[in-house]
């Protein structure tokens, strides 16, 4: 058989994805469910624990985080702006932030072992896994089939997960290390893209320091030599960036943009990691940036920014990003098993998923909710 990696077709390959919850028929999206559909528990299909054995998944008891993600699920996107969830299998448990214990599932997993699971799942065929970058899967991540986020995800006592997307811990709690799956993931991959940039004697901004911010921070602080700009409302995140690490902390209003530059003679940030994605938040992180700088963006909020030859500093770039690559989920283990991260996070009992969301929904959660059954 002749092998073009960039001609396969999905749905080939889509028989190939060993998920346990069934990829049989893609879920009809149905507009008027759109917020009933989101479960918090578990949705029907998954409400007794799962039989081991089953499709060579892994199942696992669990530890959820919350990420903002889950609120825009449950409360506030549409089709129009979030097309993908056409694919959703639906109803689904919310929760794509996942670690737990081997319950039972593929054979080469041993009963009891701390793991995570990447929020983001993959075929593991098609061009982006076979280059490492899972990612980008063109299978699994577009269409809907993450733990979660299209799938039954981790807001439950247990959930499923095929073993390609589990990686395994030693020395940290399940519980603690959940938050890495997304928060640390995507943070981490957001800095990878600007890493090549950030010599000793640049700058990078991270705006937005809340459950993924502040783990951007410390990314950057453990991995280059630049200095380290934190932007939030909030006071209580702009406390948390000085503790882990940032140089520089700035409440986020129209001046931010013009302080920025004053603090770096003029020249603007090689680097912003934008976690916010709404209107004003965009345009600070462009105003910002210095020459053959680049724009990471990262946050869901809703919002654009007229890009055009003359609305973006020469030769500088914006830049999307999504979740990390199973490498790069080994490798935030390895920082955060080395205690270099000092993750922020809060726990409560799955019960409380509903008011935790809520209490999100309003600022009032400081670093990461971590949902324990
Ligand atoms: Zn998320
Ligand atoms: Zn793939």
């Amino acid at each position: 058989m002749r092998i073009d990696l960039n001609n396969w077709s999905p749905s080939e390959i889509v028989r190939d994805l060993p998920t346990p919850v069934g990829i049989k028929a893609w879920g009809k999206y149905d507009e008027s469910l759109q917020n009933s559909q989101m479960a918090i528990g578990a949705t029907a299909r998954r409400r007794r624990r799962p039989r081991a054995g089953a499709g060579g998944g892994v199942d696992q008891d669990r530890r959820a985080g919350v990420c903002a993600s889950d609120l825009h699920y449950a409360y506030e996107w549409s089709l129009e702006i979030m097309p993908h969830l056409a694919a959703w299998e639906l109803p689904v448990t919310l929760g794509h932030e996942n670690g737990g214990w081997i319950e039972g599932g593929d054979p080469s997993w041993e009963k009891g072992t701390p793991v995570v699971v990447n929020c983001l799942w993959h075929c593991g065929n098609c061009y982006f896994c076979r280059t490492g970058e899972t990612n980008y899967c063109e299978v699994a991540g577009p269409r809907g089939m993450s733990g979660g986020l299209g799938r039954d995800g981790g807001m439950a006592e247990y959930m499923v997960a095929p073993a390609r997307c589990v990686v395994p811990l030693s020395s940290i709690d399940p519980a603690d290390a959940a938050l890495f799956t997304d928060a640390g993931l995507t943070s981490y991959h957001a800095v990878k893209l600007v890493l090549p940039r950030l010599q000793p004697g640049t700058t990078a901004v991270v705006i937005g320091v809340g459950g993924l911010g502040h783990l951007a921070v410390e990314f950057l602080r453990e991995l280059t030599g630049a200095k380290i700009i934190g932007v939030d409302r909030s006071e209580a995140a702009l406390q948390l960036a000085a503790d882990r690490g940032a140089d520089l902390c700035l409440p986020s209003d129209d001046t931010t943009a013009g302080k920025i530059m004053e603090a770096t003679n003029g020249r603007g940030a090689t680097a912003v990691l934008e976690m916010v994605g709404i209107d004003a938040t965009l345009k600070m992180a462009v105003q910002c940036l210095r020459q053959r700088g680049r724009v990471v963006m990262v946050g869901i909020g809703g919002g654009s920014y007229p890009l055009s030859y003359t609305s973006i500093n020469a030769g500088a770039s914006m830049i999307s990003s999504v979740g990390g690559s199973m490498a790069e989920m080994a490798e935030v283990i390895v920082l955060a098993e080395a205690e270099r991260l000092k993750p922020h996070t809060t726990k409560f009992a799955l019960d409380e998923a509903p008011t935790v969301l809520k209490k999100l929904k309003k600022g009032k959660i400081s670093g990461r909710a971590v949902l324990i059954p």
